[in-house]
């Protein structure tokens, strides 16, 4: 048996086959080649080979996602049989003696440019299915597994070396049990994706690619942030004992699911959940949310190959709206960059993409890309109680030039006679340090203030997120961390503003008695966390909390405030 260790990013135990994610190596190198029947005999056989898969697969989806589902494949089965694109690749191999998979790039290259240039989803569409098609013809010519992380069909541990978000999102959740990566943190969005699915993950488990083969037995301690490979039949005993004790916890705590968020000495806190898209409902209302204390947008923005219509949008937050049914629904406007890329934009590679063109300076550079999100936010506002929220604001100046844009649309719509909600907030993330040093002007201007800790951390302790070599600075009780929380807190208190905080802080337990004490008004986490934290809080007393927080500003290391924290919640079962 061989243990591995990591950063432990989503609690819970996983026993479960591995799934090693290999990257395909699908690079194409340009030949010219002297058998021209034999090249169009791969060519062909390539292609048979693809069509066969394609059917399997589209058979598979269809039993098990249903046909509409299942209609992509037909769309590229039928790009598959195309004898337009056929005949072209097969003319260039003759008249160029190309090989195949060069031909066949350049030809699937100069359809897609085709068919993307053209004013019209459906034909946009088309080019995307091209685009797949090529990869698993070239994967059958160049002899490497293509994989499909939405079609695996088996109880699996995925292992790989990282997960995009967008790969993340696609993870099918009945089959795939947990994650482990080599390389990410506790904040990286597959691991803050892994918590709101509630599949235990592990990231930063050096060497996990490298010694974990596909099929071998894998237990992830997602508690411990522990990877076991091949374990004995005792270790597996052990953890199966530990899953049972975890399930009955957690049965335990669905007691408090339609509580209110009461501190033992009465007062009533707001515990909202996190979510990346619509399909995240089930889990806030399984746990008990008293509202969305942040929607990120940008999720609708993946996995496809041009930007959401504005009907898209409007459909999916009317919907968010709709099912929290009159709760408050804070929506964050588009946050790309950093590790959250877009590549049908197109935007210049940067070096440090964190800090570099993301989130709202994007938006107020590509201004119709974010109008069309704002006029979706505001048709849809009608539907609920929404408020929107801009993220990583540096400077008052971005928050008035994006909210004036967003005055400008609703104007608009108002002047078309479109129903636009009269009372819809309009707040900041504080991500950035600047902008926690200068909450109290910001206080005076913004309806309410939500702390991203997953940046403000990052960017105060100058650590990058994503960065597992550096994670030890990934530090929520580091007082210098707790002074700027005290800042924007006291900051919103002064103005009679809500101060709320939706990074991975919110949801931690030793944190939250100090964030209770600091007079945070809103907690908002992943969904699994909600009621764990709804029972930690109504075990705290305020007035004990506010004498805590207090010390905890003046120490000196992020060691001495945690161990503040439990030796004054050592009472407290958590
Ligand atoms: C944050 O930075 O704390 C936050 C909530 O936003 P994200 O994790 O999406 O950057
Ligand atoms: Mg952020």
């Amino acid at each position: 048996m061989k243990q591995l260790h990591g950063i432990a990013a989503s609690r819970g135990i996983a026993i479960a086959k591995a799934y090693c994610l290999v990257e395909s190596d699908l690079q194409v190198e340009k030949k010219t080649v002297a058998d021209i029947p034999k090249e169009i005999e791969r060519f062909q056989s390539a292609l048979a080979a693809s069509k066969e898969e394609l059917e399997a697969i589209r058979e598979k989806a269809e039993k098990e996602m249903g046909v509409e589902e299942a209609a992509i494949f037909n769309a590229q089965i039928l790009v598959s049989s195309d004898p337009e694109l056929i005949d072209s690749v097969e003319n260039n191999i003759k008249e160029n003696q190309l090989n195949a998979e060069s031909s066949l790039e350049e030809i699937a290259n100069q359809f897609i440019t085709m068919l993307e240039q053209l004013d019209n989803e459906y034909m946009r569409e088309r080019a995307s299915d091209i685009r797949d098609v090529t990869k698993r013809i070239l994967s059958h010519l160049l002899d490497v597994k293509v994989v499909n992380l939405s079609m695996i069909n088996e109880e699996v541990i995925m292992i790989a070396n990282d997960l995009t978000p967008s790969d993340t999102a696609q993870l099918n959740r009945q089959f795939v049990k947990a994650f482990v990566t080599n390389i990410g943190g506790r904040t990286s969005h597959s691991a803050i994706m892994a918590r709101s699915m509630e599949i235990p993950a592990v990231v930063g488990a050096e060497g996990a690619v490298e010694q974990v083969r596909d099929g071998d037995l894998v237990i992830v301690d997602g508690v411990k942030g522990e990877v076991h490979i091949n374990p004995s039949e005792d270790v597996v005993a052990a953890y199966k004992q530990q899953q049972k004790e975890m399930e009955l916890e957690k049965k335990e705590l669905e007691k408090l699911l339609n509580e209110k968020t009461v501190t033992a000495d009465g007062e009533h806190i707001e515990l909202a959940a996190n979510i990346g898209t619509p399909a995240d409902l089930a889990g806030v209302k399984a746990n008990g949310a008293e509202g969305i204390g942040l929607y990120r947008t940008e999720f609708l923005y993946m996995d496809r190959d041009q930007l959401p219509t504005e009907e898209e949008q409007f459909t999916a937050y009317k919907k968010v709206l709709e099912e929290m049914n009159g709760l408050p629904v804070v929506v964050r406007t588009l946050d790309v960059g950093g590790d959250k890329e877009l590549p049908y934009l197109q935007l210049p590679k940067e070096m440090n993409p964190f800090l570099g063109l993301r989130a709202v300076r994007l938006c107020l550079k590509e201004q119709e890309m974010f109008r069309t999100q704002l006029r979706a936010l505001l048709r849809a506002s009608k539907f609920g109680s929404l408020k929107i929220m801009f993220p990583m604001i540096a400077t008052i100046d971005e928050f008035r030039h994006a909210k004036s844009i967003l005055e400008e649309e609703k104007q608009k719509l108002v002047s078309n006679n479109i129903e636009v909600a009269d009372n819809i907030e309009v707040g900041i993330m504080v991500e950035i340090p600047s902008t926690a040093v200068q909450a109290d002007v910001f206080a005076k201007e913004v309806d309410f203030f939500s702390i991203g800790t997953n940046d403000l951390i990052q960017y105060t302790m100058a650590a990058d997120r994503m960065n597992e070599t550096v994670s030890y600075l990934y530090q929520p009780c580091n007082p210098a961390i707790l002074r700027l929380v005290k800042m924007v807190i006291d900051a919103a208190h002064n103005e009679g503003k809500i101060a709320g905080m939706c990074g991975e802080m919110a949801g931690d337990e030793t944190a939250i008695p100090l964030l209770l004490g600091l007079g945070l008004d809103e907690f908002s986490m992943s969904a699994s966390s909600i009621l764990k934290s709804r029972k930690l809080i109504s075990q705290l007393k305020m007035s004990d909390m506010k004498e805590l927080a207090n010390e905890a500003v003046g120490m000196a290391t992020a060691e001495e405030v945690v161990n503040a924290v439990m030796n004054r919640v050592q009472t407290v079962n958590i």
